[in-house]
């Protein structure tokens, strides 16, 4: 067992091994029997601490603030793209998978103009690269990369990439969204908002923090979001309004996700049991090196080398004659959910080993495929 852990379902119910949604604890489903009114002081009190936690969990000496925004991650991420470039501006995005292709999307939908650096999904992008591309193109002024590309599992070297767009007096946008509350935040850490200019910064309720799905959250330096004001293509998704509305009256702009918010509290708090992001860290890495050794036992490989592989989702290559969707199906059947791949080249699928699950449930997992492999 894990120490201040509880595993989400042992009780018979489907384990999720997916990216998000994913397995969460019984007092996490539970903190959502209730009901309270958006415009209760239940919950302005209840936005000001989620909102204040998720400042506290970046762990940075910088003047961030945080904005919550309804909807699933990419709301979160076409509210920043929509808000944060100005009617001059130009986005430099970094893509080596489907979450960078759809920032790309996001560029085009609301029509900002953009560059794109496409990558192998197997490969990290590369500093230097970015570096020349913004050493050859002057209008580009903010660039956009994905820290772990769940498509995948790689994950891309934020450090190395902020410290160039630094050198080169540009801005950054980070979607992390797949690893805030997973990777250590702070100073020389994997998430560090003093290692260079990271105006922005998405996460999600259901991904690491291991919440229900329903809004995203920003991070933000207040100085970029101030900058922000009337820069929005979208009245909904205005980053700058939404973020005054928390700051002026507490609330949100329009229905608030009461019962995912509730529910995000007691993760949070969940979090904070568990030894913060070191402790939760720890559990997914040992979830992660139990699952790609069981499965390697039984002839699986995975996709991403070896140095980039995150600790959060897997790729693994399809061995011959292997079928998926009756493989999935029989899986479902023993109580566990996976995920298809995402790759057009190559046939693969993936298991998230992030949320409420620990070693044992990964075992379980392991036990449940050899026994359908047989
Ligand atoms: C989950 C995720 C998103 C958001 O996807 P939604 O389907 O909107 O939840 C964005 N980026 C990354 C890297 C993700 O893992």
């Amino acid at each position: 067992m894990v120490e201040g852990f509880t595993p989400g379902n042992r009780s018979g119910e489907r384990i999720l091994f997916t990216p998000g949604p994913l397995t969460t604890s019984p007092r996490v489903k539970g903190e959502m029997l209730i009901d309270i009114g958006s415009w209760d002081a239940d919950c302005v009190d209840l936005t000001r601490e989620i909102r204040e936690e998720l400042v506290g969990l970046a762990n940075s000496d910088e003047d961030l603030t945080c904005t919550l925004m309804q909807g699933s991650g990419s709301f979160g991420v076409e509210a920043v793209i929509g808000s944060a470039i100005p009617a001059d501006g130009k986005i430099l995005v970094l893509r080596n998978g489907a979450y960078g292709q759809r920032i790309e999307w996001m560029a085009r939908a609301l029509g900002i103009p953009h560059v794109v650096i496409e990558d192998p999904e197997d490969r990290p992008h590369s500093a230097d690269a970015v570096g020349a591309a913004l050493q050859s193109d002057p209008e580009i002024t903010h660039v956009v990369c994905v820290h772990c590309e769940t498509t995948t599992g790689l994950l891309n070297p934020l450090g190395e990439i902020a410290a160039v767009v630094e050198q080169n007096n540009r801005r950054f946008i980070v979607d992390a969204i797949s690893t805030f509350g997973a990777y250590e935040t702070g100073p020389g850490k994997p998430i560090d908002f003093s290692v260079g200019p990271i105006d922005h910064l998405v996460g999600s309720a259901n991904k690491c923090i291991e919440g229900v799905p329903g809004f995203a959250f920003v991070l933000s330096r207040r100085s970029a979001i101030e900058r922000c004001a009337g820069s929005a293509r979208s009245l909904c998704l205005d980053l700058h309004d939404q973020w005054k509305g928390f700051e002026t009256h507490g609330k949100f702009r329009y229905t608030p996700p009461t019962h995912v918010l509730l529910a995000f509290r007691q993760a949070l708090l969940e979090l904070r049991e568990e030894g913060g992001i070191a402790g939760r860290a720890r559990r997914y890495r040992e979830n992660h090196d139990v699952l790609v050794e069981g499965l390697a036992e039984l002839g699986f490989a995975t996709f991403v080398p070896e140095p980039y592989q995150s600790w959060i989702i897997t790729t693994f290559l399809c061995p011959e004659g292997f079928e998926f969707w009756p493989f999935y199906e029989a899986l479902h059947d023993k109580g566990y959910i996976i995920y298809p791949g995402k790759l057009t080249e190559v046939d693969t699928f993936r298991i998230a080993n992030i949320g409420a699950i620990d070693a044992e449930d990964i075992r379980g997992l392991v036990d449940a495929i050899r026994e359908i492999q047989a």
